[in-house]
């Protein structure tokens, strides 16, 4: 309804402006030749006539298409912006998308939690059940994971069986809360393969929090944190623990 009322709008002003456009034009086209040719009183009135009612009646169906071909082009557009920043599987944001919304995180210089999520033993649900069973699994998660963060946070497929999430202004005590959330969520999932056959899913997640020192690679700290939990067993959450300032002095001694 607001789009029409939109629409409805854009075509009255192109129109408006095509049609002043157009006009203009032809009148001035007009009193030139009216200039230097010899015209009676008749003449000048159905020449200034047509001037101006022709351009007048032509400006309707070119207002009309120069508008839709422009909601098209707007339309076309967002698909492209939607494509360039989404994984075609999910339908979540991309590791692109993700990225540059740490960046303009760290830019802003605000804090935010940050999940590195790994499917446990993926390979093995392909190789069980096939890949497009696989498929079907990475999008279920997708949608655990989507439905089970705060609304502010941004959750993306980073790439095969591995996902990120932001949580913007989330304490460590928070970003784990979340993530244990989820991680019981998956390790609760019944899911299944087209053929009915139980497929058990789990996750590992490594988390830290969002810090200037790690770039260019903001996830650094959560990647290590994946790492050990991986290490200690899957299905697991893991966070991030910085080395101290003495750990620190005796690696570079
Ligand atoms: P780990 O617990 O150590 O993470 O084991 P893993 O098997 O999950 O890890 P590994 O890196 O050995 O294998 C990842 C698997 O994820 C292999 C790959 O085929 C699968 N995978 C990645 N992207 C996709 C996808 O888009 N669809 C499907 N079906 N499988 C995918
Ligand atoms: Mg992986
Ligand atoms: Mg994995």
């Amino acid at each position: 309804m607001a789009s029409d009322l939109l629409i409805n709008r854009r075509v009255v002003k192109n129109t408006a402006i095509i049609a002043a456009t157009l006009t203009a034009g032809s009148l001035l086209c007009t009193l030139i030749v009216m200039a230097f040719q010899p015209s009676n009183g008749e003449n000048i009135a159905l020449a200034l006539s047509l001037a101006l009612v022709i351009p007048l009646v032509c400006s309707i169906p070119v207002g009309l298409y120069v508008t839709s071909q422009g909601e098209r082009l707007a339309q076309l557009n967002a698909l492209l912006e939607h494509e360039a920043t989404h994984d075609a599987l999910t339908d979540l944001p991309n590791r692109r998308a993700f990225f540059d919304a740490v960046e303009r995180r760290l830019i802003a210089g605000k804090d935010a939690g940050l999940l590195l999520i790994d499917a446990d033993r993926f390979k093995s649900v392909n190789d069980s059940h096939g890949h497009h069973t696989g498929d079907e699994a990475l999008k279920a998660l997708a949608r655990l994971f989507a439905d089970g963060v705060p609304q502010e946070a941004l959750v993306a497929r980073l790439g095969g069986e591995e996902f990120g999430v932001l949580l913007p202004d989330a304490t460590l005590a928070e970003a784990r809360d979340c993530a244990e959330r989820l991680r019981k969520r998956v390790a609760a999932l019944d899911f299944r393969s087209p053929e009915g056959a139980l497929c058990p899913l789990s996750i590992s997640i490594g988390i830290d929090v969002l810090r200037n020192e790690d770039r260019p690679f903001p996830l650094k700290g959560a990647d290590h944190a994946l790492y050990a939990a991986k290490q200690d067993g899957r299905n697991r959450v893991s966070i991030y623990a910085p080395p101290t300032s003495s750990a620190r002095d005796e690696k570079a001694a």
